[in-house]
Formats: structure tokens, sequence, C-alpha cells
């Protein structure tokens, strides 16, 4: 499956109803765990759908201006690690404005991969990007 970081959203913007708010709620929640490895702005969170024109495997989608993350609802049928990884990804999009894709970085890499990173490599490699100390 491959990731595209787009300027744009990603097909339809989900009605906020408590299905959606569940979904929302998952990515808001990575996102809190971001925010305790390294203090964040408030980031946006909208869970789209899918429509005809929009490719299937994009997972998510950073702003290159403000902070939103699109996530589309097929990516949280991923498992929790799987979700974590787009999530990281897309933070760094939208924080690190000028964080492109680093295919030597599991992290960053344009298209996710069959392995799985583990929690502790996901935390650390996300806090050396919003740290500063890996360059993009
Ligand atoms: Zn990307």
């Amino acid at each position: 499956m491959v990731r595209f970081q787009l300027g744009g959203s990603y097909g339809k913007n989900l009605e906020m109803g408590d299905d959606t708010y569940k979904l929302r709620r998952k990515v808001i929640e990575i996102i809190y765990d971001a925010n305790k490895i390294v203090r964040l702005p408030r980031i946006n969170v909208i869970i789209t759908e899918r429509g005809t024109k929009e490719k299937i495997n994009v997972l998510g989608i950073g702003s290159l201006v403000g902070l939103n993350i699109w996530i589309p609802k097929h990516t949280l049928k991923l498992s929790p690690l799987k979700i974590r990884e787009v999530v990281y990804h897309e933070i760094v999009h939208t924080i690190c404005k000028q964080a492109g894709h680093d295919e030597k970085c599991l992290l960053m890499k344009a298209s996710v991969s069959n392995k799985e990173l583990t929690r502790a490599s996901l935390d650390k490699r996300l806090k050396e990007y919003l740290t500063g100390m890996r360059k993009y």
C-alpha cells in the first residue's frame, strides 16, 4: 500500500456522528501519545471516505499548509501499530513542513512496508524528526 502526501483533502469528509467520532478518537489518542513525546500544536483530524476518483491505497494525508491530518476510514481497519505508523508519518509532514519522504527511514518511506515497527521504534523515530535530530 502506498501513502501519499498531497496538498489537499482526500475523498469526502465524513459528517460528525457517533461512528465518525469513534474513528476520529482513535487518531486523536495517537496524537495525544505523540504530544507526550514532543509538545505539539493542536492538529485537526478529519476522517474521510474514499470517493470513486480517489486511490484506495492512500492511507493518510498531512497538510502542507495549516495543521490538518486527513485519515480515510479504511486506514482505521489496519492493525493498531500500522494506524500509529500512518498517523505519526502524517504528523511529521504536518509539523515539519519540509519533511519529504525518505526511503531509508521506515517511518518516512512513501509506502508502508509489511514489516511492523514496534511502538518503541515508532516513538523514537517520531521524536527524532520532531526534535530535529533526524534531518530531512
Ligand atoms: Zn508521506
